[in-house]
């Protein structure tokens, strides 16, 4: 019957050796450290028994008759379940060619002539032991890629879900509006002032879900392949941010200032999102002084490390994480408006780029997001 190591409570280790004697010794200095032997007497009954039994480890001498160890070795590591079997090959002292020759056919260690008992042991062992977690960690690998996989899978549908879901919520949401403005417009005279002021809040919720509505579709788009990474002037790129953020930064008195900025491996389009976000809150979020924001960049170590800083109303450091996640505000939207989304749709384009993006601020004294992208 086939068994493997899965299914052996003794491991079995496979003993090739034209000579008798040699092959009884080995043996007996093997089964003390308890392992099953098998024996075959030239490269050929080796290869036999080795698809028969499926040993855990092969001992094998390099000179035997009809076929030699060095062509039973690269045998064994063509079969299917041969690749990761320890063989330990026996050559003469200091047989340089021959242990050379071994570990090019495939062998995983060797032991000289004449042979140390005890170290033979101790190699055998450890090569199994080495063996078993070399098959677990692949194992477990093999887990881990075919949960990654599922993970990424259900995140792409979920992400399709969401894209198609906000696209077709648009258009009811168009009707809503227009009937809506239609309606003011037409009995304009006819209403009273609870009806107007209730077409108002109508209004006001069409409005504030168009933007959820487009702010999710700007999440759900960042994963897509339409955005390839490529390199990206970000000088350029905040100038043109700048540009169209020009009414905005007129009409709050804001100064923005920067660092030369460099190229890096990215997208136009995607860190102008990035840049417009940081920059909007940073403006947003101002305090009493009129808003005055730095982007800098320095290169750290193996990345760039960008930063947008604002003399604004700050953060508490208890919500330096939870800002990141979807819908997380600190605010009414009475105080400040917005969706919640902008920073997850930062963090998901920084995640895209390989890097990592966070916050350090303090309430009253401004903020900095960090972000960092490979250089
Ligand atoms: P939104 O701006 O639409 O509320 P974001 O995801 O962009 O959503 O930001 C989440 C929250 O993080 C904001 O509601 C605000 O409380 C806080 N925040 C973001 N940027 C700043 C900033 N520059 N200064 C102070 N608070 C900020």
């Amino acid at each position: 019957m086939m068994t493997n190591a899965d299914s052996r409570a003794v491991p079995l280790v496979l003993v090739a050796d034209d000579d008798p004697t040699m092959r009884l010794l080995i043996r007996e200095s093997i089964e003390q450290a308890e392992f099953t032997v098998i024996e075959a007497a030239d490269g050929r009954q080796a290869l036999d028994a080795f698809d028969c039994r499926r040993p855990d480890v092969v001992v094998m001498d390099v000179k035997m008759p009809e076929m030699d160890g060095f062509t039973a070795c690269r045998e064994i590591r063509q079969r299917p379940f041969g690749e990761h079997i320890p063989v330990l090959m026996v050559t003469g002292l200091d047989d340089l060619e021959s242990i050379n020759r071994a570990f090019e056919m495939g062998a995983t260690d060797f032991v000289c002539k004449p042979i140390n008992w005890a170290v033979l042991t101790h190699h055998v062992r450890y090569l199994y032991r080495a063996s078993r977690a070399m098959v677990d960690l692949s194992a477990s690998q093999a887990n881990l890629k075919q949960k990654a996989e599922q993970l990424a899978h259900s995140n792409s549908e979920l992400e399709q879900f969401a894209y198609v879901a906000s696209h077709d919520l648009q258009e009811p949401l168009r009707m809503v509006s227009s009937y809506t403005q239609m309606l003011a417009k037409r009995y304009k005279d006819k209403l009273d002032g609870d009806a107007e002021e209730f077409i108002g809040y109508v209004l006001d919720g069409a409005a504030r879900m168009r933007q959820l509505i487009q702010d999710l579709l700007t999440y759900s788009r960042v994963g897509t392949a339409q955005a390839p990474l490529e390199p990206t002037d970000v000088a350029q790129v905040l100038a043109i941010t700048l540009g169209d953020l020009e009414f905005t930064i007129q009409a709050n008195g804001v100064k923005v200032t920067h660092d030369p900025l460099p190229t890096v491996v990215a997208n136009d389009g995607q860190m102008k999102q990035l840049l417009q976000n940081l920059l909007v809150n940073a403006i947003k979020f101002h305090g009493e002084r009129a808003p005055a924001i730095h982007i800098g960049a320095e290169r750290k170590g193996a990345d760039w490390l960008f930063s947008v800083r604002d003399n604004g109303i700050g953060i508490a450091p208890e919500y330096a994480e939870r800002i990141f996640v979807m819908f997380q505000r600190l605010h009414s939207g009475g105080e400040y408006p917005g969706t919640g989304i902008g920073l997850s749709i930062c963090k998901k384009i920084v995640d895209r780029f390989g890097g990592r993006i966070w916050v350090e601020s303090e309430p009253g004294n401004g903020s900095a997001f960090y972000f960092t992208i490979p250089a």
